[in-house]
C-alpha cells in the first residue's frame, strides 16, 4: 500500500491539543479523511477517524454517552464505570472508523501523516500562506 497524498489543515488555535485535520490517499485510489494530529504528552501522535461510544439506559433504554453520568432520557444515575478500559486502565470512550491492523501500517501512516504536517507548518510561515481547503467534520 502506498500513501499518495495527504492534505493537513492546520487548526489555527496553537493551544489546542488538536494540531490538524487530515486526509489521506492510498494507491491513488482511496480516501481516508478526519485523521486528527493531537499533541500528546509524549510528542504527536495520529489518532485515526473515530466515532464516540454509546450505550443504553438499564430503565429506559435510551441511548447515552459512555461518560454521561445520568440518562439523558429518563434523568436516572448511570453507573460510572461502564466503559471498557485499555491495557492502562484508561476508559475507552472512542471506536476506530479505519486503523491500520499491524505495527508496520502504522508506523509507515503516522510517520507520512507528521511528516506531511511539519510541511504544512512550515508552508504557514511563508507570506501569503492559503490553508488547505478542506471540509472539517462538526465535532
Ligand atoms: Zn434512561
Amino acid at each position: 500500500m502506498e500513501i499518495s497524498e495527504v492534505r493537513v489543515k492546520l487548526v489555527a488555535n496553537q493551544d489546542d491539543r488538536l494540531k490538524a485535520f487530515c486526509s489521506m490517499t492510498l494507491d491513488n485510489e482511496f480516501v481516508v479523511r478526519d485523521i486528527k494530529v493531537i499533541e500528546g504528552t509524549g510528542g504527536l501522535f495520529v489518532a485515526m477517524p473515530s466515532r464516540k461510544m454509546s450505550d443504553h439506559c438499564g430503565k429506559c433504554g435510551g441511548k447515552n454517552h459512555l461518560r454521561a453520568k445520568f440518562c439523558n432520557h429518563c434523568g436516572g444515575k448511570l453507573s460510572e464505570n461502564r466503559a471498557h478500559q485499555d491495557q492502562e486502565g484508561r476508559m475507552k470512550l472512542h471506536a476506530d472508523i479505519a486503523h491500520p491492523i499491524n505495527a508496520k501500517c502504522r508506523k509507515d501512516i503516522q510517520e507520512a501523516i507528521i511528516k506531511a504536517f511539519h510541511m504544512e507548518v512550515e508552508k504557514s510561515k511563508q507570506p501569503g500562506y492559503k490553508p488547505v481547503d478542506m471540509d472539517t467534520p462538526d465535532e
